[in-house]
């Protein structure tokens, strides 16, 4: 087998034993094809998962490959309604829309057809390229539909339709046990994880950091909170806007609101301007429109806040939660989703369901600053243990030697 030198990079950070087991998970998989499918080479959690993925199977010895599916303004737009849909948003998608969305599937299906129907394993990331499955009859290999977003609670139209597409699939992967849905097929529980060593979490250099406070105008002298997430309804930036208001009656605080778009979401430009609206007047609110390859622009930012914030009303897992608890930062997270396994409340930072209870948190943490500390510290070690990406690697090599055993059905928990 080939060695993977990008592999030890890790031994450092995990310790030998993790990175020996990935290698002996992956001579059992030598060979193998992997391919997994996305709509988005840049922007948002998924691409910032397959970007560091697909290198570290090709180390291991697989043989994976990352296709983005393309599509028109309008398949994006209805996909986006989809997504909606499934966090639980009424949206109306008619039979001429899901028509679209499978005509859309089938053009990409002509150009990867050939790929898709001979790869061992296919793993098709998010609603917009599930359709793919049904256009691909001569499949060779295992299928997975691996759901990034939070489906506890879908609008049950939309659902009832993407369900006709998902449950083909040989297994399907959620986040979190409160996604899983009535399916035929098996269902795994992985949960993401972040790269420790890429632009957006290594360590950087204190002049990193301080050219980043000079360029975005960050006062060192106040505390500052910061909030990073694509401009969409569900990260409720302006609850965040709302609480810091609340907080900036007593305390000094400046809030950082970065954030760019992501290629497959069209709604991004309506929400910043609500968010421009809602920050005027209040030069401590700090709202960036950052463009997509900002990784370490993110990185600076989150570790110069005191405190990072994630005020989700719903989210699949919440990447940026990961990075601010590795950062050593308390994380106040909307109690929603995958926030809930990664903030412990009381010792890796809060879950708040309002503005005013992000608020009391912050003046908490403002006023207990040895307490920020010993969260960010509980924080990355929580990280560590359960969110960086030798784990991640671990589960999809195990769920691919369990679907190859044949077993899977037999298999209730991983
Ligand atoms: N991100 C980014 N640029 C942005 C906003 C977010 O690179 O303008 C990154 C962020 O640091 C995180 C990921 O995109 O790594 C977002 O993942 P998350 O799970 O938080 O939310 P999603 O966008 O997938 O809903």
């Amino acid at each position: 087998m080939e060695m993977s030198a990008s592999l030890a990079a890790y031994e450092a950070i995990v310790g030998s034993s993790v990175v020996r087991q990935l290698r002996n998970l992956g001579e059992k998989l030598s060979g193998v094809r992997v391919v997994h499918v996305n709509s988005t080479r840049e922007g948002g959690g998924v691409a910032e998962i397959l970007e560091w993925m697909i290198p570290l199977m090709r180390d291991l010895g697989l043989d994976a490959s990352w296709e983005v599916i393309h599509g028109s303004p309008r398949f994006f737009e209805i996909t986006k309604e989809i997504h909606n849909g499934l966090q639980g948003k009424s949206v109306d998608l008619q039979k001429k829309d899901w028509r679209y969305y499978q005509d859309e599937n089938e053009k990409n299906a002509e150009r990867l057809r050939p790929l898709l129907e001979e790869a061992d394993f296919v793993i098709i990331h998010d609603p917009q390229p599930a359709g793919l499955l049904k256009l691909c009859p001569n499949r060779k290999g295992k299928w997975i539909w691996r759901a990034h977003i939070d489906i506890s609670r879908p609008f049950r139209p939309v659902w009832k339709v993407l369900r006709t597409f998902v449950d083909k699939y040989d297994a399907s992967i959620f986040s979190m046990a409160e996604f899983a849905q009535p399916l035929p097929n098996s269902q795994f529980l992985i949960p993401p994880s972040i790269d420790p060593l890429s632009e957006k979490n290594r360590d950087l250099d204190p002049a990193d950091l301080e050219s980043a406070r000079a360029e975005y105008g960050i006062d060192p002298n106040r505390p500052t909170v910061v909030q990073i997430s694509r401009f969409d309804r569900f990260k409720d930036p302006i609850g965040v806007i709302q609480a810091c208001r609340l907080v900036r009656k007593v305390a000094p605080v400046q809030l950082v609101l970065a954030g760019g778009g992501a290629t497959d979401d069209p709604e991004g430009k309506a929400v910043l301007e609500d968010v421009i609206e809602a920050a005027e007047g209040s030069p401590d609110i700090h709202v960036l429109l950052l463009p997509p390859d900002a990784h370490k622009t993110i990185n600076a930012l989150q570790r110069l806040a005191d405190i990072v914030l994630q005020k989700s009303t719903r989210e699949g897992f919440g990447l940026t939660v990961t990075e601010g608890l590795w950062k050593g930062k308390p994380v106040i997270g909307g109690d929603v989703g995958g926030i809930r396994i990664q903030v412990t409340n009381y010792q890796t930072g809060f879950l708040v369901s309002t503005p005013e209870g992000a608020a009391h948190r912050i003046r908490y943490l403002l006023h207990h600053r040895e307490r920020m500390k010993e969260m960010g510290k509980a924080g990355r070690e929580f990280v560590r243990e359960n969110f960086l990406l030798t784990r991640n690697l671990r589960d999809y090599l195990i769920l691919m030697l369990a679907i190859r055993s044949g077993r899977e059905d037999r298999i209730i928990y991983m």
